[in-house]
């Protein structure tokens, strides 16, 4: 690429604007002008009338004449302009440079003017400031998209507010001449009809129609979504290419047990899943696998199925959850499992006595430990092991990357293969972008026989309706749990919250045993409080989101959850998950404020109407955009400056198919027609900071 997408904005701006454009907005070059895409545009090819404007237009345009111009002293210096059309009439004020208007303007001419309508208090239509074209006869001056950008406070006093960076855009695309150089091949601008870049960014600026706008923005999008995939497809390539993995296929531990220990059928999904672990691990590749399953999916028995392929020649396996409670229960459920194949299994947290805890490093040192289960506490340098062939990584979203790759290095002589289980349901667009490094299996459906929970809402009148629900559950011996909101920016209150209730659950129920628990406690407080629930010693936990992940109390069968309208969709999904867990019927209660906004409204109708976690994640996508999703609002894989990933799922999958296709064919960009992806990835690769500039 030349290096006119390179030049430095100076150039065009001079330093003092540059130097805020620079500070403001990121944009350093050329190309991160030319990419600072408008983010919406105003139709100035509606015409309305004074008659049909409220309170609420946004900006109008209006065809009439000048009645009358007046300057007004009084209070405020103005100037004030009658306005007609052949609906009504309405005011246009100007507060200031008004010389030169008085001075152009003409009564009886015709006139287009623009703005945004206001009222006054006496319910006077006025346009404050309007921007105003003068008409010849009847011929309408040719009328157009106008692009809208995003500016800033300190910018917008230095002559850069949307308008300024018009200007700014104008001037650029003046210079652009034949100087664009394609990004994408021709073969593929002719295969998916895209426009070329040039057009594109003038469309994407100065639209000159809807269907040129339309057209310059799916374009653009395909570019980034086809580059993004491209980098990630590549990282996996590379990463395959160089880790050999081990191979293991000898199933004979895991017929053994699948033929005669095997508690249940397994489902499809997760028969679907072995198999595709299993080719994994015998394929001579090291495994990268991502196993994406809804609450109670059963991805446990894929995890331990898979591990019994490696123990059987000989290697380890680990399991880290991110939890000690968790933990635990993988261990307890293995250990069930490993005895009946008199494997060695070990449980290591950051609570393992110092003696045992040393006892079990020994035995893992030396390879007698076939399996073992913990937490970080697997990290921690002083554990080693004989040769680590296999480790999963169980609900991902709480570990980061780190903690991958600290297993990884588990094993000096070759990376072990991975396994990572997430019980956040990802959209596929998502999971296409964040884990495009990684293999991905999805169980979609439930072991069959369960009971499907049944979610309602009520408003706080409904209490003592939920009160008495409640102790109906608790005469057929079930176990409750109450959830409050707890969240940083409101603690105190949402503490008094929490206690409040509390005191109202005790007087409610003056017979019943209570527990509560909350993040202020101490873990060894936490523990006990969970294992009274976990024993039926307490039958209601009133308790804040620690319960979150992964606990399973399976005589509980109703989740009340309070202020319901402050949780996210996710989060409700995964706390309702807690229940359902054995053969009862199961119930979640949405509780909340009578004033709900529209989107608290759809979360909980979202709720009320679906179990499906799938569709839930694609919901969320939509009502929080895939930032706050992820959690990763700057993370560099979101930086996308036009596409996005809760709209675009059509644009993604063709960009990703083509992205593999090319990578297969021609991995390199060595052919010809493949040049200009080639010079493009590599000027991506190099531009500083590029794809990982934090915006
Ligand atoms: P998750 O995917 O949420 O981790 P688990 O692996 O904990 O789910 O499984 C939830 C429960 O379902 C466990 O008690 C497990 O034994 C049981 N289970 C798993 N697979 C099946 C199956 N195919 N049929 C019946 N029960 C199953
Ligand atoms: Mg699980």
């Amino acid at each position: 690429m030349d290096d006119f997408f390179s030049r430095d904005i100076t150039l065009l701006t001079g330093s003092d604007k540059a130097q805020l454009l620079k500070h403001e907005l990121n944009i350093h070059t050329y190309e991160d002008l030319l990419r600072h895409y408008p983010f919406r545009y105003e139709d100035r090819n509606n015409l309305s009338t004074i008659a049909a404007l409220t309170p609420a237009t946004p900006g109008v345009q209006l065809n009439g004449y000048i009645k009358s111009l007046q300057k007004v002293d009084k209070g405020k210096k103005r100037l004030v302009a009658l306005f007609e059309d052949h609906t009504g009439q309405l005011e246009l004020i100007w507060f200031h440079n008004f010389s030169w208007i008085i001075k152009k303007i003409k009564p009886n001419v015709q006139y287009r003017i623009w703005g945004k309508p206001v009222f006054s208090p006496q319910g006077q239509k006025q346009l404050i400031h309007p921007e105003i074209c003068f008409l010849f006869g009847n011929q309408v001056e040719k009328t157009q998209l106008l692009p809208i950008y995003h500016s800033t406070e300190r910018l917008k006093r230095n002559q850069l507010d949307a308008k300024g960076i018009v200007c700014l855009q104008r001037k650029l695309l003046s210079q652009l001449g034949a100087t664009v150089e394609e990004t994408l091949p021709q073969y593929l601008l002719t295969r998916y009809k895209l426009l070329s870049l040039k057009e594109a960014f003038k469309n994407i600026h100065f639209p000159g129609n809807q269907t040129l706008l339309k057209q310059a923005q799916r374009r653009l999008k395909f570019e980034e979504l086809f580059y993004v995939q491209l980098k990630l497809l590549k990282a996996r390539q590379v990463r395959v290419e160089k880790q050999n993995g081990k191979i293991f296929n000898n199933v004979s531990l895991l017929n053994l047990f699948y033929h005669n220990y095997l508690p249940f059928h397994l489902t499809n999904g997760q028969k679907e899943t072995i198999k595709a672990i299993y080719r994994d691990l015998s394929s001579g590749k090291q495994m990268n696998r991502l196993l994406q399953g809804d609450v109670g999916s059963g991805k446990t028995i894929v995890a331990f199925l898979s591990m019994l392929v490696v123990i059987a020649s000989k290697a380890q396996v680990a399991i880290m959850a991110p939890t000690e409670v968790l933990a635990k229960q993988h261990f307890e459920r293995f250990h069930l499992f490993a005895g009946q194949l008199n494997l060695n299994i070990a449980l290591l947290t950051g609570s393992t006595k110092k003696k045992e805890r040393e006892h079990i490093l020994y035995r893992l040192k030396v390879g007698i430990l076939h399996i073992i289960v913990g937490t970080h506490a697997l990290l921690s340098d002083d554990v080693s092991f004989n040769e680590l062939g296999f480790f999963v990584i169980d609900e991902q979203h709480r570990f980061g990357v780190a903690q991958r790759a600290g297993l990884l290095t588990k094993n000096p002589v070759y990376a072990p293969h991975m396994l990572i289980m997430t019980a956040t349901p990802i959209p596929r667009t998502l999971a296409m972008t964040f884990y495009g490094d990684l293999d991905i299996s999805t169980i979609y459906e439930l072991p069959s026989g369960r009971q499907s929970i049944q979610t309602q809402h009520y408003y706080e009148n409904a209490r003592l309706k939920v009160f008495h629900f409640i102790s109906g559950q608790l005469l057929l011996g079930r176990q409750i749990y109450i959830v409050y909101p707890l969240i940083e920016a409101s603690a105190a209150l949402d503490y008094n919250d929490l206690m409040a209730g509390y005191t109202s659950v005790c007087r409610a129920f003056p017979d019943i045993p209570i527990g509560i628990m909350h993040g202020k406690m101490d873990s060894a407080s936490k523990d006990i409080e969970m294992k009274r629930f976990e024993k039926n010693e307490t039958r209601i936990l009133v308790t804040t989101t620690v319960i979150e992940v992964g606990v399973n109390v399976p005589n509980a069968t109703v989740m009340v959850i309070e202020s319901a309208e402050r949780f996210g969709l996710s989060q409700l999904h995964q706390l309702r998950g807690r229940v359902g867990r054995g053969n009862a019927q199961s119930y979640c209660i949405l509780m909340t404020d009578y004033r709900l906004s529209k989107v608290g409204k759809e979360r909980i109708e979202t709720m009320v109407k679906t179990n499906n976690g799938f569709e839930i994640a694609e919901l969320d996508l939509r009502l929080r955009g895939p930032g706050d999703l992820m959690g990763l609002q700057q993370s560099g894989v979101l930086n996308l400056k036009i596409a996005d990933l809760s709209k675009d799922g059509a644009i993604l999958e063709a960009a990703c198919r083509l992205a593999k296709d090319i990578i297969q064919q021609d991995p390199e960009f060595q052919h010809p027609d493949n040049l200009p992806i080639y010079k493009e990835y590599t000027r991506l690769l190099a531009v500083a900071g590029g794809w990982n500039r934090i915006g």
